[in-house]
């Protein structure tokens, strides 16, 4: 037992979810109570609640729960119209789940570089990517940064595409005062429970602002029906259960509270590793309130750095090792090692450090310590 103590003691875990689980855990148990009392399992009043909540709190018109972000991305992609002979843009530096998408749509998935700076989609490399068979541009928020969505506005109005969100990483950041998930047409979320607002499994929303596009979501995620037994179109299964709801809008009332504590911690790594040689910090784009799902730094010798950080119990994470295009899955694109060389030369120094709203002041200095003593 004393073993177990300390090394939960002097580990710090990428993400810890105990202490977030810990404020919710009453509300949610007095909630689940009541589901399997009503046994309304799968949608119902409680999802719909959280739907509610969740549009109220980006400013969105509409949310519609689903399973998970992957699903709500196809869906969205679907809902818009997008299908084989489409091409839809997406930066090469995200998450898989983006082009998996496209891809499950029957869509062609064009990748294009990030920028230098930030690591997100770049408009100039969009707006070169832009061909007659261009149906949709997808920015990711990458880090819980908001991507440039005015840049990509115009280039998508020229060419008739719509703007389809990935915005996983950035439940509550901010781009001028607007939540990311309400700049374009149609947005996809996930809430797997590592993210800002996590469930207590796979879950996911789809928002917009268009009422038919939310209705041909809903209608495709439940079986292409709205009426019971009446099957309009082929639809899928993918939707949100009442358990995910319930956990979703408790933790969704301190969502705001603790992106300003993912925010401080923010602000502290940066004024502990200001001016340390050999270390990029991330910086915040102007107009931008982020709400750091991860901090990123970039460093020399990356692989090295993290095996000795990890060594040292510091649970540094790397996202993402493999840009879509280097990946087997993605081999069939036919894009080749230099293709996109911002987000290869991020791939290869990029590393995510321990980040959550309830990380101490302590861990947080045990980290810097040990990255500035690995350096
Ligand atoms: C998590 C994530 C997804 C997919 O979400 P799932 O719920 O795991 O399907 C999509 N895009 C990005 C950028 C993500 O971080």
């Amino acid at each position: 037992m004393s073993n177990k103590t300390m090394s939960t003691q002097s580990q710090i875990p990428l993400v810890d979810l105990r202490a977030q689980q810990q404020e919710v855990q009453q509300q949610v148990n007095e909630s689940l109570a009541q589901i399997f009392e009503n046994t309304a399992f799968i949608g119902g009043a409680a999802v719909a609640d959280f739907e509610q909540s969740y549009a109220s709190f980006l400013g969105s018109g509409h949310c519609v729960g689903v399973g998970n972000g992957t699903d709500a991305l196809e869906l969205a992609l679907r809902a818009s119209g997008i299908g084989p002979g489409d091409e839809v843009i997406l930066p090469a530096n995200t998450f898989i789940a983006t082009a998996e998408a496209v891809s499950l749509t029957g869509a062609t998935v064009v990748l294009v570089d990030v920028d230098t700076e930030y690591l997100l989609i770049d408009p100039l490399a969009v707006a070169e990517a832009v061909t007659e068979k261009t149906k949709a541009i997808m920015p990711v928020h990458l880090y819980g940064q908001t991507a440039f969505v005015e840049e990509l506005s115009p280039i998508a109005r020229a060419c008739g595409a719509v703007i389809i969100e990935d915005a996983a990483q950035a439940q509550g950041a901010t781009r001028h005062g607007r939540s990311a998930g309400t700049l374009g047409d149609i947005a996809g979320t996930s809430f797997y429970p590592g993210k800002n607002l996590g469930a207590a499994g796979d879950a996911g929303a789809v928002l917009t602002g268009d009422a038919q596009l939310a209705q041909q979501v809903r209608l495709l995620s439940a079986h292409g029906s709205r009426t019971k037994y009446v099957h309009e179109v082929v639809g899928r299964n993918s939707r949100m259960d009442a358990v995910q709801a319930v956990v979703l809008s408790a933790k969704l009332e301190r969502l705001a509270g603790w992106n300003e504590l993912r925010r401080q911690a923010a602000v502290r790594y940066s004024e502990l590793l200001a001016g340390v040689a050999g270390v990029t910090l991330p910086q915040q784009a102007a107009g931008n309130q982020d709400v750091w799902h991860l901090y990123v730094v970039q460093v020399e010798e990356r692989d090295r750095v993290v095996a000795e950080l990890n060594a040292a119990g510091i649970g540094a994470g790397i996202h993402y090792p493999y840009p879509v295009h280097l990946t087997q899955a993605f081999a069939h694109l036919g894009y080749n090692e230099g293709d996109f060389p911002v987000t290869e030369r991020a791939a290869g120094r990029i590393l995510s450090l321990p980040l959550y709203p309830h990380i101490t002041e302590e861990q947080q200095l045990r980290v810097a310590d040990a990255l500035i003593k690995v350096l």
